[in-house]
């Protein structure tokens, strides 16, 4: 049985006022039936933690060399340091913005699982690449481009996120997900053998408490990585229960 995971990418918002928010969703599930994870901006992971309780706190992105020169990057020891046990890796928004390659986030993978971190690995097509119906062969060389053979069912989760899907407010049809998921866990499985079946794939992309629970129907969806609505805890409480109850 894979436990079910909903997290959030807070991305680069939020300061110390909105850990009022943490405080919050943590009185709200005292005891959750699923793995609650919030990735805040590196400023505020310390700080977080602190107000959690369940909730585990990870980063957005490490670099993948212990430490040295390389200003403004954050490495594995420090997010440990911080209190983070997770770090999202290969967002779709680091891959565009910083040009981040399959390869670079796999030696990121690598540099967190050697360091105790659970690597959140994101792979996604584009808009254009799924309307010239590349979906699959984009997500099948992400996913063997970005995940270490290190990778285990306890060490690592895959979200899917449609690029196209994030903060739009656009959602794939169900069948668009099942199909996607169904691809990853095939993959998995035929790279790891049985613990392929035991990593959890999120599903990421405009998650809201109105959609959530016809996504999280969808076999082989995990949970959900959540960006806008991981913010509020009004908002992010509500697709807690929905996966709760899927
Ligand atoms: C994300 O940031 O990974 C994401 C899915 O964002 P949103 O939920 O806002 O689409």
């Amino acid at each position: 049985m894979r436990r079910k995971l909903a997290a959030g990418n807070w991305k680069m918002n939020g300061t110390a006022a909105d850990l009022a928010e943490v405080a919050a969703l943590a009185a709200a599930h005292p005891a959750p039936g699923v793995d609650l994870l919030l990735c805040p901006p590196a400023t505020l992971i310390h700080r977080m933690a602190q107000v959690a309780g369940p909730v585990a706190v990870g980063g957005q992105d490490c670099h993948a060399a212990a430490k040295g020169a390389h200003t403004g990057d954050i490495s594995t020891a420090m997010l440990r340091d911080a209190g983070a046990t997770h770090v999202i890796l290969g967002h779709s928004e680091r891959r565009t913005d910083h040009g981040e390659t399959d390869a670079q986030v796999r030696a990121k993978a690598e540099a967190a699982l050697a360091d105790g971190l659970v690597a959140v690995i994101c792979i996604g097509e584009t808009l254009e690449e799924r309307e010239g119906g590349q979906t699959l062969g984009v997500v099948g060389t992400q996913l063997a481009g970005s995940t270490p053979d290190a990778a285990t069912a306890a060490n690592t989760v895959i979200a899917y996120e449609p690029v196209w899907a994030i903060g739009t407010g656009k959602v794939p049809t169900l069948d668009q997900i099942a199909e996607v998921h169904g691809f990853i866990r095939a993959e998995l499985v035929k790279r790891f053998g049985e613990d392929g079946n035991g990593f959890r794939i999120l599903y990421g992309g405009s998650v809201k408490p109105s959609n959530a629970a016809e996504i999280f129907a969808v076999s082989d969806v995990d949970g959900a990585l959540v960006g806008g609505a991981s913010l509020k805890a009004a908002d992010f409480s509500p697709i807690i229960e929905a996966l709760e109850a899927s």
